[in-house]
């Protein structure tokens, strides 16, 4: 089970898009739970401002570093622990399946999104224990990269997805994509099912979509190779798709 906490100026947006579909029937199942926590209601301005201008100038708007580092106090005091802090940011390292397995580990864990221009530096130093992104790209805000990250890790907790195995066997497992998928009709369009899939032997099936599996990779992320682990005949098997056709 992994508890979410978001922290966030746009609650709605992240508590309207995590419960519907596998991530909702998994929390209504007590598998994970997504509280999202407005950073607003723990402003102690007047006029409720989460914001300020940038010191020396510059376009834009600061998120202000007390009323995040107060939302997360109230967390911890709530929680009885101060858990880790992944901040949403385009300067982070690139989320990827390796960490989302580390992080379905956690117990809990609390994501906190800027937005305009960033968030006070002061309030990272405090409190954030990763700087985390989706890509190299900017957003309008964190709590979409927030999402991404919550369902991603959420697949991988035991019993979220029906089918045990299927995480285990996709896209980024053992660096390899995952290979070409088929559903019924066996014909569409005069494009046939390949034969092999339909044959139910088990050993040549796994050893065709093995085979598929490390083509594809070659044809579409090559660099993910160098850390596939393959078997001496699996190498050979990279060796002549990779070998320049003679012309
Ligand atoms: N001024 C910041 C900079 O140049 O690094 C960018 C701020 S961005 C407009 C507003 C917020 O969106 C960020 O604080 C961050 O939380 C979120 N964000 C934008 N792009 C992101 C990305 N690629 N990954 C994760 N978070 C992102």
């Amino acid at each position: 089970m992994v508890n979410y906490h978001v922290l966030t100026l746009f609650p709605d947006m992240v508590a309207e898009g995590l419960n519907t579909s596998i991530l909702g029937r998994a929390a209504a199942k007590g598998l994970l739970s997504v509280e999202a926590i407005n950073i607003r209601d723990y402003t102690k301005e007047k006029h409720g401002h989460v914001d300020d201008a940038p010191y020396g100038g510059g376009a834009g708007m600061v998120m202000q570093a007390a009323p995040i580092c107060d939302a997360y106090d109230a967390l911890c005091s709530r929680l009885g622990k101060r858990p880790r802090v992944l901040y949403m940011t385009p300067q982070g390292r690139v989320f990827n399946q390796k960490l989302a397995q580390e992080l379905a580990r956690e117990e809990d864990l609390v994501f906190l999104c800027g937005h305009y221009e960033g968030v006070d530096e002061r309030a990272l130093e405090l409190i954030a224990t990763d700087y985390l992104s989706i890509g190299d790209y900017v957003l309008t805000g964190g709590e979409l990269p927030a999402m991404v990250m919550i369902d991603c890790i959420s697949r991988l907790i035991p019993g979220v997805l029906n089918n045990g195995a299927s995480a285990e066997f996709e896209s980024f497992h053992d660096n390899l994509l995952e290979y070409p998928q088929y559903t019924r009709p066996e014909s569409y369009r005069g494009q046939k099912v390949p034969e092999v899939l339909l044959s139910g032997h088990h050993k040549n099936i796994e050893a065709w979509r093995r085979e598929q599996s490390i083509r594809r990779t070659w044809e579409r992320r090559p660099d993910l190779l160098e850390k596939a682990q393959l078997s001496p005949k699996e190498k050979g098997y990279l060796e002549t798709i990779a070998k320049p056709a003679h012309g």
